[in-house]
């Protein structure tokens, strides 16, 4: 099913779940694990991240194949840089093979040792958008969107332009970067709706597992993180260490869940970065996500 229709038909908000491929395959059974652990909160669905420039891809493909054979539904992510046409095709072939209805469509980055071709087939992920509507017109299709603006554009004008332009070349529904600021995703929603784009756009919460794996993603994604917010982590992690800092970030979690839910976000996209106990215990708090069958066990 497409994920599109079932973000339109959630009678209340959802969690979606975003994992990373194990590189090793003796870290399989622990990652699926940990994917078991978190079908306590129902998640709508579940994304499986693809190595920049299409490395690796072969993992996010049996990865994704497996969580689909356990009843998840399943986005594997998609870049196209440095991708051919017929590399494209073959993926979504696989994909159909594996059952898998979904895909998020991104550009993706060329890695540091590579160059960028100007004849390179996709420039933009809106051309890969339009390469699997013509090519897989029954797939459904996600794109990233960026509540602080991408790092490559220049205004938020131009990337809320090209975020729009995206989602008219047929995607279905946009999952954002993580941030930590919601009035940049009031933002980016409300530009979008202004530009007459309703696609529904689910936030990208991440649960801050500790200081050093905090630096490392914000290095990669360029969101920004509130002053304040930034000297509670610091005064927490020198006072109680990375314990403290990771309660300081679960509350905080905890408040921008509330807060987005109460301005309309259709769901919550958790960055899980394949650990399962603060996206728990954030569900927990939020009062989201756990099936009332569920809601007594504990993990
Ligand atoms: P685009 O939408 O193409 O945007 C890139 C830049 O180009 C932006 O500045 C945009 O404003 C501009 N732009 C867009 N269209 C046009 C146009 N027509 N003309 C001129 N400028 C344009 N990376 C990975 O390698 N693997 C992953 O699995 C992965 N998963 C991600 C999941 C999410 C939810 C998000 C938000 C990001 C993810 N990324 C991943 C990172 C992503 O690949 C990078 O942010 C990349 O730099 C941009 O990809 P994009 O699809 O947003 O590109």
């Amino acid at each position: 099913m497409h994920i599109g229709s079932m973000i339109s038909g959630a009678s209340n908000p959802f969690f979606s779940l975003e994992f990373f491929p194990p590189v090793d395959e003796s870290q399989l059974p622990s990652f699926f694990n940990t994917a078991e652990r978190l079908r306590i909160l129902s998640p709508l669905f579940v994304s499986v991240t693809h190595g920049a420039s299409g490395s690796q891809h072969r993992n996010t493909l049996a990865v994704t194949a497996e969580l689909a054979r356990r009843d998840f539904t399943c986005m594997p992510h998609l870049t196209c840089v440095g991708a051919e046409p017929g590399g494209i095709a073959q993926f979504l072939r696989e994909l159909r093979a594996a059952s898998v209805d979904n895909v998020l469509a991104l550009r993706g980055d060329t890695p540091a040792w590579q160059s960028r071709s100007a004849e390179e087939h996709f420039k933009h992920a809106g051309d890969l958008v339009a390469f699997i509507r013509a090519n897989a017109p029954d797939m459904g299709i996600g794109v990233a969107a960026y509540p602080a603006p991408h790092p490559e554009s220049l205004t938020f004008t131009e990337d809320r332009e090209y975020t729009a332009q995206k989602l008219r070349s047929g995607a279905d529904f946009a999952v954002t970067q993580l941030f930590f600021d919601v009035r940049e995703y009031e933002n980016l929603v409300t530009s979008l709706r202004v530009r007459g784009v309703n696609t529904p756009v689910v936030p990208g919460i991440l649960p801050i597992q500790s200081f050093d794996s905090l630096r490392r993603v914000l290095s990669m994604c360029g969101a920004n993180i509130p002053g304040n917010f930034y000297l509670d982590l610091e005064e927490a992690l020198r006072n109680g260490g990375e314990e403290a800092l990771r309660e300081a970030g679960l509350k905080f979690a905890v408040r921008q869940i509330r807060h987005l839910l109460d301005m309309g976000a259709p769901g919550i996209h958790l960055y899980t970065l394949n650990r399962s106990e603060l996206c728990l215990r954030i569900a927990d708090e939020a009062k989201l996500g756990r099936s009332k069958s569920n809601s007594s066990k504990t993990v």
